[in-house]
């Protein structure tokens, strides 16, 4: 049958082909390692698997409202009061499956076709699909490693048109890991603001985090730029609870009405059980989030220079979120691979370890390696990107 043309038009994930790969020699019974990850490798802390026990023996294991409910918004409402001192009202909070549900429902509810969208990159890889999804077309803007992969007030000044809908802002960054400071932030929000555009910022890696830099929402920084803007976040990173699903967005309450209507016929609801987790996740004890920080700093810290001394590899420090961004152009030319797609093929091929290629994500020079592993895997893994590169200099 022939599919829909929105669906013809989506692009595979290009890491899938490295995947797919990876589980052939694994099934083989070669030693692959994976650096692909996108999740934290610890479990959910205990306290709120608990709560989900409860949640399923008090029976709360039935529809709930469809912006999620009274209960995990309040424990929204107040994490956003405690973390960044933002005021929110329950109808400018909608929980939806996970961040990615919510910045799905967000382009479907506030594109109509032909609306740009701008995205920097290098991006997240959902970025660009879900607002063609919605009928949008992405305009991307080139965050140089030369300004930590992030977009200027001018670049995005020479990007706008009149049918600029929304601005991209991720911060920590995946795959980068940059963050972008408050006077960056400030330039960027006071001009969206100004211009109308809506600020997508999304904040997920927003507890991860390293050294002396320090998150700051946009809409932090005036009531103007507040307005303009609609945060997503979740607990998926930040307590370990990528499979729960649960993620959200806040701001304008008729964008989140509309949200909440789209839900209301898509799924219904985010399951009921984690959502009576999440407000555990919230409310209960947060020292797990910081030791999931603190080990994540600690590989980062002992893995970056052994990674640098790679021949051809050169990677800028991330500052948050738990990937390594390296530049491997050069090691690639060294390797006579024709592109860094086919050099990251080399490598699993040749060394069995599993990185993602760059061109996934709008930056075709560039690998990421995830340190979501063990600091024992992550470092065999870089002994055996340094044994192949050895054969070359
Ligand atoms: N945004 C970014 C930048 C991400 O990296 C991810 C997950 O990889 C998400 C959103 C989606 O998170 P969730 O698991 O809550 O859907």
């Amino acid at each position: 049958m022939e599919l829909a043309k929105r669906v013809a038009a989506l692009t595979p994930s290009t890491t899938l082909a490295i995947t797919a790969k990876a589980a052939e020699l694994k099934a083989e019974g070669h030693n692959v390692i994976g650096l692909g990850a996108g999740e934290p490798d610890f479990n959910t802390p205990t306290h709120i698997i608990e709560a989900a026990e409860e949640a399923m023996k008090e029976g709360f294991t039935k529809y709930t409202p469809s912006g999620g409910t009274n209960g995990l918004k309040d424990a929204i409402i107040n994490k956003f009061k405690l973390d960044q001192g933002l005021n929110y009202s329950r109808n400018e909070i909608i929980v939806c499956s996970g961040a990615k549900h919510a910045l799905y429902t967000l382009f479907q509810v506030i594109l109509n076709e032909g609306d740009e969208v701008v995205i920097p990159t290098p991006y997240w890889v959902s970025y660009p699909e879900q607002v063609k999804l919605a009928g949008g077309s992405p305009v991307y803007v080139e965050g140089l490693e030369e300004n930590q992969f992030k977009i200027t007030l001018q670049q995005l000044q020479e990007t706008v048109t009149d049918k600029t809908k929304a601005v991209i802002i991720n911060s920590p960054s995946n795959p980068t890991g940059m963050l972008y400071n408050e006077q960056e932030l400030k330039e960027l929000g006071e001009y969206c603001a100004e211009k109308g555009i809506l600020i997508v910022s999304d904040e997920i890696y927003e507890k991860l985090v390293y050294g002396e830099n320090q998150h700051v929402s946009v809409a932090q920084l005036s009531e103007n730029i507040k307005k303009h803007t609609i945060i997503i976040n979740g607990v998926s990173k930040s307590h370990s609870m990528t499979g729960w699903r649960i993620g959200y967005a806040a701001g304008d309450k008729d964008i989140i009405k509309a949200m909440t209507n789209l839900a209301s016929h898509s799924t219904s609801n985010p399951t009921s059980i984690a959502q009576y987790a999440s407000v555990a996740a919230y409310e209960g004890p947060q020292e797990a989030v910081e030791e999931m920080r603190a080990a994540f700093e600690q590989r980062l810290n002992t893995v970056h220079e052994k990674l640098n001394s790679i021949p051809g590899f050169s990677c800028l420090k991330p500052q948050g979120a738990f990937y390594l961004f390296p530049n491997v152009k050069r090691a690639a030319e060294m390797a006579g691979c024709k592109d860094v797609d086919e050099f990251s093929a080399q490598l699993l091929e040749k060394e069995k370890v599993a990185v993602v290629p760059g061109s996934g994500f709008g930056a075709p020079d560039y690998i990421r390696l995830s340190y979501a592993t063990s600091l024992e895997t992550f470092e065999e893994a870089l002994s055996r990107i340094q044994r192949y590169m050895s054969q070359f200099q």
